[in-house]
C-alpha cells in the first residue's frame, strides 16, 4: 500500500476524530487540525501529528506553515494535491489552450466552436507582427479572408444540408435549423490558431508547481509563459507560502534545458525570489 500523508480539520470528534483513526490504522500519515488537539493526542500513534489549531487565529498558521515546510523539504508532494485551482481565462488564443491542455492532470472546459456560429471571430495577434506594419497587414488579410471562407462554407453546407433534411421529411423551419448546426461544425475547420478562446480549469497545487516549471520558462512560448506568470502571481496571493519557491525549474533546481538553456538562471532566481 502507498503511505499517503492526510490533512483532516475539526478533528476533535465526530467523523474527523473517526477519519483520524482510521487513516491512522491503515498506516497512513496524519495531519489532525482541531482547536482542541487532546482527544487526537490520546491515541498515541507515531504517524499523527496533532496540534491545537484556530481558524481565526493568524498564529496558528505558522505552525502549519512549519509543518508544510518540512514536508517540501522530505520532497513529499502529495498533500499539496488536496489544494485547488480555478482559472477562468479569456482574452486567449486557440495555440495557447492547445499547449495548456498537454498539462493533464487537471479539468478543462473550454468555448465551444461547434454550436455557436461566428458572425466575426475575434483572434490574438502576437506582439511582434502588431509592431511590423508590413506583417500586420498580412495578418489582418488572413483574419478577414478566414472570415470569408467561413462564410461561404457554412453558406454553401447549408444549401446542401437542407435539402438532405426537407428529403427525409423533416419540416422547412427544422431542417435550416439542422442544416446550419451542422454547417457550423465543419465550416469551423478553416478558423486559425488566432481565434479567441476561453476557458476553465482546476489544477491542483502539485500540477500548477510542474505548470510553472515548464511554462515560466524562458524556453516558453511567449502567450503561455505570459499567463503562467500572471497565475503564479495570483496564486502567490492566496497561498504564499505554498507557491514561496515556485516558478521555471531553474529558480529551485539545475535548468533542465541542455545546450537550448537561456543562460539566465540567476536573473531568473532573483525574479521569481524577489518576494522572499
Ligand atoms: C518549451 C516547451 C516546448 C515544448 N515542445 C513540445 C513539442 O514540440 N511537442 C509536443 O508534443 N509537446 C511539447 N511541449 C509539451 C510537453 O512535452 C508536455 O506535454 C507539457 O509540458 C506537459 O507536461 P507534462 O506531461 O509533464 O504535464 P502533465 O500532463 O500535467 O503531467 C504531470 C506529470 O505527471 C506524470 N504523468 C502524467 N501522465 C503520465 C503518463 N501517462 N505516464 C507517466 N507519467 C505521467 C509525469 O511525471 C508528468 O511530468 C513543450 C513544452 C514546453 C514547456
Amino acid at each position: 500500500m502507498k503511505i499517503k500523508n492526510i490533512i483532516i480539520t475539526g478533528t476533535s470528534r465526530g467523523i474527523g476524530f473517526e477519519l483520524v483513526h482510521i487513516f491512522a490504522n491503515q498506516g497512513h500519515n496524519v495531519l489532525a487540525l482541531s482547536r482542541n488537539a487532546q482527544p487526537v493526542n490520546n491515541l498515541h500513534f507515531d504517524n499523527i501529528t496533532s496540534f491545537s489549531f484556530d481558524l481565526g487565529n493568524a498564529e496558528d498558521y505558522k505552525k502549519v506553515e512549519t509543518f508544510i515546510d518540512k514536508l517540501a523539504s522530505f520532497g513529499h508532494e502529495s498533500p499539496i494535491e488536496h489544494v485547488s485551482y480555478t482559472f477562468a481565462v479569456e482574452g486567449v488564443s486557440r495555440v495557447l489552450t492547445h499547449q495548456l491542455v498537454r498539462h493533464r492532470i487537471a479539468s478543462y472546459s473550454q468555448q465551444s466552436q461547434r454550436y455557436v456560429k461566428l458572425e466575426q471571430f475575434e483572434y490574438i495577434v502576437p506582439p511582434m507582427i502588431k509592431k511590423n506594419s508590413e506583417a500586420y497587414a498580412i495578418f489582418e488579410k488572413a483574419m478577414l479572408e478566414d472570415q470569408m471562407y467561413y462564410n461561404q462554407l457554412v453558406e454553401s453546407l447549408e444549401k446542401t444540408y437542407t435539402q438532405e433534411y426537407l428529403s427525409e421529411g423533416y419540416s422547412n423551419k427544422k431542417s435550416k435549423q439542422l442544416a446550419e448546426k451542422k454547417a457550423i461544425e465543419d465550416a469551423r475547420f478553416v478558423f486559425p490558431n488566432a481565434c479567441e478562446t476561453k476557458i476553465i480549469f482546476t489544477m491542483n497545487a502539485r500540477t500548477l508547481m510542474q505548470f510553472f516549471k515548464h511554462r515560466c520558462c524562458e524556453r516558453a512560448q511567449w502567450e503561455i509563459r505570459e499567463l503562467a506568470d500572471t497565475m503564479l502571481e495570483l496564486v502567490k496571493v492566496v497561498s504564499p507560502n505554498l507557491f514561496k519557491y515556485a516558478g521555471p525549474s531553474c529558480v529551485s533546481g539545475p535548468c533542465p534545458e541542455g545546450f537550448m538553456t537561456c543562460g539566465k538562471a540567476s536573473e531568473k532566481k532573483a525574479y521569481y525570489l524577489k518576494d522572499d
